[in-house]
């Protein structure tokens, strides 16, 4: 069974880059490269066949200094240690990059869910709830959906939780049926994330949006949603597309009936303008690319032949670091995926809050309060990168490092406890340059 860990490892090398614009004290980044906690269990599952079947999952607590860890269970056949160690290791930075006091979580099991019937996937959901209770917790580590893992499923969870520790506990988990204790505005908050960014950047690109052109990899909830958004205010988008390909018509495509058609068929509208791959959909001619379906699309292979001034990662991890390299060089504005696909758990930031406070939000409210933490990271990103004369990938890791440097050394670093004899090196003022 393959661990994954070369994905970890790769993934941590963004600290080290980051380290570089940052004053975090060494013992900070040492701490950051292992997980705090990182739990294998076995699942036991009584299929409807009578047999029994033990499933693998994981739940890592990746660092929880600037508040309980968050990050979503993915039921996937692809799941590894290394992938669910790397993934929480995001979720670290990303709550830091835009500031929300959560630390990093990730959980999976090694499954493929089209195989179960419901009331399997009902079992195995609980069982891995069982199985890792003692990780899990409204003030420790906050599980949310991921890859193959849905609302229906956190209702499950939540309810075997709330079973165990004999009160109801809406906290312990978001992404949650509206009815349960989710929140408004979480189905397009991904996408709406990415879109309030997008605004921001308009005056200073100089988008008119009729004349600014918008092409889409992926039709699911980040990628339809950000068609929607950006259909509705009138930017052009030109190129969509799902797992079997796309479409392309340089006057526009009618996204409210591609949305429709969707939903009926579950398949995009081919008949709106020409056939095209998803290779060379990437490679269009546009203002604003959005990368919103799987990771590694965009590799030293084909960066050099992508024409769009701007790329918006609302998928996770769509470019590899050499894609990075080539794009940076040539000018594309790249942005990254944890700020740029934050909107997520910033909105499951918000459901978590309001299932603490009992008291729920209105759709404007969480709109309101997205948009201002979206607007403020952005520009504090764009505004460390201009000053260091760093990408904003970079910037990100940066800033984020910067906030989790300056919660763990409130507790004391070397230059605190050892005598100046011993300590030669630079006394540390507080990372507050965030
Ligand atoms: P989804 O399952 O709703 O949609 C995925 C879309 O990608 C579907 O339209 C699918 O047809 C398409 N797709 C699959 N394989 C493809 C291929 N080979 N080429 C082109 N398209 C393909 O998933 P989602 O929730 O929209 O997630 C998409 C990406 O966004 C993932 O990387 C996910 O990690 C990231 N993301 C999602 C959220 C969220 O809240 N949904 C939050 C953060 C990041």
């Amino acid at each position: 069974m393959p661990d994954g860990m070369e994905i970890y490892a790769s993934a941590i090398e963004r600290l080290d880059v980051a380290a570089r614009f940052s004053d975090a004290a060494p013992e900070t980044i040492e701490r950051l490269r292992r997980p705090k906690q990182l739990l294998e269990v076995s699942i036991p599952v009584r299929m409807d066949d009578g047999s029994l079947r033990i499933f693998t999952g994981y739940r890592c607590r990746h660092d929880d200094m600037r508040g309980p860890a968050k990050g979503g269970i993915r039921f996937h056949p692809g799941v590894s240690r290394g992938e669910v160690m790397s993934l929480a290791f995001w979720m670290t930075c990303k709550c830091a990059t835009v500031g929300i006091p959560l630390g990093g979580g990730k959980g999976g099991v090694i499954v493929d869910p089209r195989e179960l019937s419901t009331a399997e996937l009902e079992r195995l959901s609980r069982g891995y709830v069982r199985a890792v209770v003692d990780a899990i917790g409204p003030q420790l580590d906050i599980p949310a959906p991921d890859v193959y893992t849905t609302p229906r499923i956190m209702a499950w969870m939540m309810d075997e939780f709330s079973t165990i520790v004999g009160r109801r506990s809406p906290g312990v988990i978001t992404g949650k049926p509206i009815a349960l204790g989710g929140s408004l505005g979480r189905d397009d908050a991904t996408a709406r994330g990415g879109y309030y960014i997008i605004k921001d950047m308009e005056k200073d690109e100089g988008w008119a949006p009729p004349t600014t052109t918008v092409v889409i990899q992926g039709f699911g909830n980040a990628g339809m949603h950000f068609a929607r958004l950006a259909d509705a205010d009138k930017y052009k988008v030109v190129a969509i597309s799902d797992s079997r390909g796309g479409v392309y018509n340089p006057d526009g495509l009618d996204i409210a009936k591609q949305i429709e058609v969707k939903a009926k068929t579950g398949r995009i509208d081919l008949s709106q303008g020409d056939e095209i791959t998803n290779e060379k959909l990437l490679e269009l001619e546009c203002d604003i690319l959005v990368p919103a379906a799987l990771e590694n699309v965009i590799t030293r292979q084909n960066a050099g032949r992508i024409h769009a001034k701007v790329i918006l990662e609302l998928a996770n991890g769509p470019l590899t670091g050499e894609a990075d390299d080539v794009l940076h060089k040539a000018g594309v504005v790249v942005l990254p995926d944890i700020l740029a696909n934050a909107g997520g758990v910033t909105v499951s930031y918000f459901e978590w809050t309001q299932n603490q406070a009992g008291y729920y939000w209105s759709l404007e409210e969480v709109h309101e309060k997205l948009q201002k933490i979206m607007v403020r990271e952005y520009r504090g990103v764009a505004s460390l990168a201009k000053n260091k004369s760093i990408d904003l990938r970079t910037a990100c890791y940066t800033r984020a490092l910067n906030r989790l440097a300056e919660a763990h050394e409130c507790l004391g670093i070397q230059s605190d406890f050892a005598p100046a004899e011993v300590f030669k090196g630079r006394p540390k003022e507080a990372a507050s340059k965030a």
